[in-house]
């Protein structure tokens, strides 16, 4: 599914709970292809700004995709929650939980077609859990959930992928593995994936663009420049970047404070 001109973009975003401002003044553009890091300390408005996207929350500006209103888009997004939020003692199969993905889209009274399940069967495909497929959720490991979750996101035929804290509480193989996997499932197939991330070290050589907030926007686009050694420290703060910076490196070049 390539569409070759597409764009995502937020312009003059601010999203409230109540009259409060959780976020405010996003403006943004995504192209086709871009795995986007959205980076930000506690309480900065990353998952607001995800939910915004989703349409559960209202807000002021335009979010558009293809010069359009992304509520009229609203099967081309996915949303992938975080795994710690999900009750796991469902019995379920990865199967099952992937095929949500078509209920999804066509709705739970509508007959599971041929096409539905074509559509299960690619996404498991895609993210290599073939051998998974009746095994409980509750025995799997965080990366091959995490992997379940966006087989499920795949399946509903979605095209922009928002994930909230998708590396958390896995070890640093199972990371590398899932960030490989991000980053060709984006470039590959021209689709763009906004990824809230907790740790700077995930950044490079991985993601394209950045999207960086506190409360306000900080910084957006390409990686090297919206998340430089300056953007970061504004947006965390020297007393949180002194563990984070020395350890975070862009093109090989470790930042030193
Ligand atoms: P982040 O994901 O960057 O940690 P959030 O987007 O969850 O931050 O939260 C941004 C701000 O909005 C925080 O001040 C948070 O307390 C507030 N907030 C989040 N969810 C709600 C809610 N459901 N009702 C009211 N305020 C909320
Ligand atoms: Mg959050």
């Amino acid at each position: 599914m390539a569409h070759h001109h597409d764009l995502l973009v937020f312009d003059n975003v601010t999203a409230s709970y109540g009259r409060r401002p959780a976020v405010h003044h996003v403006s943004a553009v995504l192209p086709c292809g871009s795995l986007c890091a959205i980076l930000g300390p506690n309480g900065a408005g990353k998952s607001t700004l995800l939910k915004a996207m989703m349409g559960w929350l209202p807000f002021e500006g335009r979010i558009l995709i293809d010069g359009l209103p992304a509520v009229q888009h609203r099967r081309r997004i996915a949303y992938v929650p975080q795994r710690d939020g999900l009750d796991t003692d469902f019995p379920l199969t990865v199967e099952e939980v992937v095929a949500q993905g078509r209920f999804q889209a066509i709705g739970a009274l509508a007959g599971f077609t041929a096409a539905d399940r074509a559509a299960v069967d690619a996404a498991i495909q895609e993210l290599g859990i073939d051998d998974l497929r009746q095994r409980p959720i509750s025995r799997l490991s965080g990366g091959q959930l995490q992997r379940v979750l966006l087989a499920r996101a795949l399946a509903t035929g979605a095209d922009i992928f928002l994930l909230d804290e998708p590396l958390n509480g896995l070890d640093v193989p199972s990371r590398r593995e899932l960030l490989d996997q991000l980053r060709r499932w984006t470039t590959d197939h021209e689709r763009i994936v906004l990824a809230v991330l907790h740790d700077l070290d995930c950044l490079a050589p991985w993601f394209s663009h950045a999207l960086v907030l506190r409360t306000h926007l900080v910084a957006a686009g390409p990686v090297a420049e919206a998340a430089s050694p300056e953007r970061l420290r504004e947006a965390f703060g020297a007393e949180v970047a002194a563990p984070v910076l020395p350890r975070f490196s862009l093109a090989g070049a470790t930042v030193r404070r």
